[in-house]
Order: C-alpha cells, then structure tokens, then sequence
C-alpha cells in the first residue's frame, strides 16, 4: 500500500472512494460535506437520508453519483472537547472503520479529507498523526488488503507540512 500527499479539492479525485467527514444525521452541512454534496449533486441526499445517521467513529458507504469518485464513505469525526473525551480513540476508529467498508466495497483507492480538523475543532498536529498511525496499522494487520493506494488529502499548508512530516514528501510504502 501506498500512502500519498495530495493537495486540493476532494471532490475532484478520481479514486474508487473519498472519505466525507459528515455529521451524525449524514444530511449534508458545511466545509468538505457540503463540496461533496454539491458536487455528487441531490441523488447522494437522497441516499444519505436511507442510512438514518451514523455514529461517531463509525462510516457508512454510498455511491458518488455526479463525483469522478465511485463511493463516497462517510464517517463522522469526534468534535474536539479538550482531549478527555475519547476523541483520539474516535477518530482513529473513523481511519479504521472507513477502510473496512471500503475494503468490504472492493475499492483500490481510497483518499481521506483531515477528518475533525475543520470545524469540528481538532488539533491538527495530534489529528495528522492519529490518521498515519491509523492507516499504518490497518495494513500492518491486514497484508492481504484489496486497497493499493490511500490519499491523504490536504486543504491548508498547515496540514500539507504535517503529513510531509509524517511520510515524507514522495509518500511511503508498506
Ligand atoms: P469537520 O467537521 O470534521 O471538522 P470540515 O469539513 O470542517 O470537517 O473540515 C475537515 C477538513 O476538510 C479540514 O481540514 C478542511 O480544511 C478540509 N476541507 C474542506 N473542504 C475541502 C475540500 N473540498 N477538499 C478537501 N478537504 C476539504
């Protein structure tokens, strides 16, 4: 598996799977769920609201309809409440949890928004490094995995130095 940087606007990726950092309803609402809503256009609302919600930690897959992605996979981050809440745990369960399904989906590619990281307020050091570790290990158990290339996605410099300093700016290998 191969681990990349990419710069830019999920919602123009052209991978098997991206990764909605949604709310507990999977309604739609701002920053990178309401780009992904408009550009997979009304048919994904319309099959968000047969999912009736999703945890936190957990993620549900749906089609991408008007994206040039096939999926979309939407988990729901922690909102960040200082540390004590079981943030960190909860958000590595969405780099988990969003891999099984997509894996159980059949999907190669796969690339993640910073999850929490926006409005929902988590620090970005500590997330940046809560996600590598997370896909780290998730193929560290599973060598056996249908998924050849995960892409996290950056939509600020700050980020963009974080995961260059987590994997090195041509991506690793595992
Ligand atoms: P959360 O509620 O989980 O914090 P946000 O959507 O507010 O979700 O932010 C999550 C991350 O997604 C932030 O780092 C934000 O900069 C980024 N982001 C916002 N729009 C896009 C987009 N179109 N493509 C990729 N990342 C985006």
């Amino acid at each position: 598996m191969k681990i990349r940087i990419y710069s830019g606007d999920i919602t123009k990726m052209n991978v098997d799977a991206i990764v909605n950092a949604a709310n507990n309803a999977l309604l739609g609402g701002g920053g990178v769920d309401g780009a992904i809503h408009r550009a997979a256009g009304p048919k994904l609302l319309a099959e968000c609201r047969t999912l009736h919600g999703c945890e936190t930690g957990d993620a549900k897959i749906t089609a991408g309809y008007d994206l040039p992605a096939a999926h979309v996979i939407h988990t729901v981050g922690p909102v960040w409440k200082g540390g004590g809440c079981n943030e960190a745990s909860l958000l590595a369960s969405c780099y988990r949890r969003s891999l099984e399904v997509a894996e159980e989906a059949g999907c190669r590619s796969i690339a993640f928004p910073a999850i929490s990281t926006g409005v929902y307020g988590y620090p970005k050091e500590q997330a940046a490094t809560i996600a590598v570790a997370g896909i780290n290990r998730y193929f560290n158990e599973k060598k056996d995995s249908c998924i050849g290339e995960v892409y996290l996605v950056c939509f600020d410099e700050t980020t963009e130095k974080l995961y260059q300093k987590l994997i090195g700016k041509s991506g690793n290998q595992i």
